[in-house]
């Protein structure tokens, strides 16, 4: 499978009844600064390099960021962190992302999330999750990371859950090696980091500083041998 096959079917994907009615929803009603645009208001599939040696999992999409524009962390303040930091470091062409359309390319790094479909108040069930999960299994299996970059400690779960790895902690910068399992064929990194969600960068727990930090260090790890 390829992952624009894999795309299509996570586009079509209805298996989650709340987020499907909301994430319809909000693409209906739209937030007024948006009302003359047409929001995606569907599962939002993961993008960037299909070579990739640096994953990025990320939590779900934003009502009007990426249910929106259809693509991850693109149009919200999330973005307007997570962007700009991928650009110093490299991996991006450009600090901006506003559309599907900006001409954003990312180099070396795919970008998906652990749920696919926006969810009320940020929170999808842990029940919504283990929906989506085959989705993020079958990324990995085909991408094959080196480093898996986990934004948040949701997304921090779920690559365990998938790993089937227990007793490692979540905190920012915390790195742990992953043996390989029917998943992965090579030994990777899972690399911890904050989530740049406004409630962490607006509140100084996620730095610029420290932010920058971890996509220096994806970058060595990447380029090692293991
Ligand atoms: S969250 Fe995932 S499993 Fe649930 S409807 Fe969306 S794409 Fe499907």
């Amino acid at each position: 499978m390829t992952l624009e096959t894999l795309n299509k079917e996570i586009i079509q994907c209805r298996k989650c009844p709340r987020l499907v009615q909301w994430r319809e929803e909000v693409a209906r009603v739209k937030r007024k600064a948006y009302k003359d645009q047409e929001y995606w208001g569907k599962p939002v599939p993961g993008f960037g390099d299909p070579q990739a040696r640096v994953l990025v999992v990320g939590l779900a999409p934003g009502a009007h960021g990426s249910n929106r524009t259809g693509r991850n962390f693109t149009g919200d303040a999330s973005g307007g962190f997570l962007f700009p930091a991928l650009h110093r470091a490299g991996f991006a062409n450009q600090a901006e992302a506003e559309s599907r359309s900006d001409g954003l390319i990312l180099k070396d790094m795919y970008i998906t999330a652990s749920g696919r479909c926006a969810p009320p108040d940020n929170k999808p069930s842990p029940e919504e999750l283990n929906n989506c999960q085959p989705y993020l299994e079958r990324e990995i299996q085909i991408i094959q990371p080196k480093v898996i970059v986990c934004l948040g400690k949701i997304a921090f779960d779920r690559i365990l859950k998938i790993f089937q790895v227990r007793g490692l902690k979540f905190s920012h910068g915390a790195l742990y090696p992953i043996h390989p399992s029917s998943f992965i064929i090579h030994p990777l990194f899972l690399l911890c980091s904050y989530h740049p969600s406004q409630q962490n960068t607006l509140t100084g727990k996620l730095t610029i500083k420290m932010f920058d930090e971890i996509w220096v260090k994806a970058k060595q790890l990447a380029g090692k041998e293991k």
